[in-house]
């Protein structure tokens, strides 16, 4: 039979670090084997030893169903055996993209992708292309994806020129990324191209925007003809119907969106309004393109997804966000813990320390505590799966049920007291 162990041994023998993204690893909390998944269902996964796990990994916020929903594991088992791709329009393209642009107000047109990297590198291209010119401004600690100019890090709560935030960055691919602090809006000059935001950071754990942040950001950059990107990656169809931009009553120029969006497909997609999205190919001058663009399987599994997604299931993953998030306070309180657990809508963060965090700072003066990696550790040995990453948050589907509730604040209220008393 096989075992995690034993999987985890020929993995690192032929895969860098043993895994396709880094996270995954284990390394984020201080080492050890990870699960390997052989299946999931619902709120759970199963491992391939035959543990069960309630899940809040949910494939980093891909999965807003549960796993192998039904109705979505139909529709892609249909499309598959109609063939898998043709390099040929596909009506899925055409429904997809009505679909998402009568959800989301103000976006008029989209361009499907197959990342959440494609979809942020992609729209800042079209936002350089169409203002002609270079300069893209980014929030410290928000994550757009791996491409080059997209990958820089910033100065300490300062607007600073980008560095290269990974190896293999070159200088020059970030020389015209400005990186300045979240929730702060920042002087925009003429010269900037885009301004591009997560408008519910939710990758340096969760940090909500501030009051009038991304009203100011949408004023800065009306002034100066910037374009304002909102990377919905994780915020779109997931805070509610109509994603970030409807939920805070601010439209940006162009979205990205991915992960809820693909229905647990690799599908993701940039959409705006259709002055700027008719600048790219094959109407205008910006390239962009994909062999497995608007995929067949992918779309039919997003249609699947985005048709349960209606307002009753946003108020059901609201509530249950809800009432995790204060009931994990609330234990964390009666332990004698300082912990901060944010909620917006459906996404539930955890930091240490006193709060509140509102930048990349306070995230990363929390993860200095190192509690984050004894309470994901004590937390999976309670059958319960959070994310591998002090950064990373936890992403509660439609399938966790009140049941599933009280097991996790069980094993929390457990691991607190357990880590209540190495720190006190
Ligand atoms: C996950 C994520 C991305 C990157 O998406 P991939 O599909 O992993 O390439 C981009 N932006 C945000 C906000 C994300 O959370």
């Amino acid at each position: 039979m096989a075992t995690n162990e034993g999987l985890w041994e020929r993995a690192q023998r032929v895969s860098p670090g043993g895994v396709n993204s880094p996270v995954r690893a284990f390394r984020g909390v201080g080492g050890g084997t990870p699960y390997f998944v052989a299946r999931g269902e619902g709120a759970h996964v199963f491992d391939v030893e035959g543990r069960r796990y309630l899940d809040y990994v949910q494939s980093y916020g891909a999965s807003i169903l549960g796993h192998a929903h039904p109705k979505v594991v139909e529709a892609a088992r249909r499309a598959v055996g109609r063939g898998t791709t043709f390099g040929a329009p596909t009506p899925g393209e055409v429904e997809l993209a009505e679909e998402i642009c009568s959800r989301v107000e103000g976006c008029e047109e989209v361009r499907l992708v197959s990342s959440g990297t494609e979809a942020a590198m992609s729209a800042a291209r079209l936002a350089r292309g169409a203002t002609g010119r270079d300069r893209v401004v980014v929030f410290a600690g928000c994550y757009h994806g791996h491409s080059d100019a997209l990958l820089a890090g910033g100065g300490s709560g300062m607007a600073t020129l980008g560095v290269p935030a990974s190896a293999g960055v070159a200088k020059s691919a970030v020389a015209d990324t400005l990186v300045v602090p979240y929730n702060q809006v920042p002087e925009v000059a003429n010269d900037v191209a885009a301004v591009i935001v997560e408008p519910v950071a939710a990758n340096m754990g969760l940090v909500p925007p501030a009051p009038g942040f991304l009203a100011g950001l949408r004023e800065a950059c009306t002034k100066v003809g910037a374009v304002l990107i909102f990377d919905e990656v994780i915020t779109g169809f997931r805070v509610g119907r109509g994603g970030a931009s409807a939920l805070f009553g601010v439209q940006p120029d162009l979205w990205c969106f991915g992960k809820v969006m693909g229905g647990g497909f690799p599908l993701a997609g940039f959409g705006g309004r259709k002055e700027l999205m008719e600048q790219l190919a094959p109407k205008g001058p910006i390239y962009q393109a994909g062999t497995l663009s608007g995929n067949p399987v992918a779309t039919a599994a997003a249609l699947a997804t985005l048709s349960l997604l209606d307002e009753a299931a946003y108020e059901e993953l609201a509530s249950y966000a809800g009432r995790l998030g204060a009931g994990l306070a609330a234990l964390a309180r009666e332990a004698g813990l300082e912990v901060q657990v944010p909620v917006a809508g459906p996404l539930v963060g955890v930091f240490f320390g006193p709060g509140p965090v509102l930048d990349y700072e306070g995230a990363r003066r929390s993860t200095e505590s190192g509690l984050y990696a004894p309470l994901m550790k004590g937390l999976l040995e309670r059958n319960v799966a959070i994310a591998p990453g002090a950064y990373e948050i936890l992403f509660p589907s439609l399938a966790h049920g009140d049941k599933d509730l009280h097991e996790t604040l069980d094993a929390f209220s457990e691991v607190a007291a357990k880590l209540a008393m190495t720190t006190n």
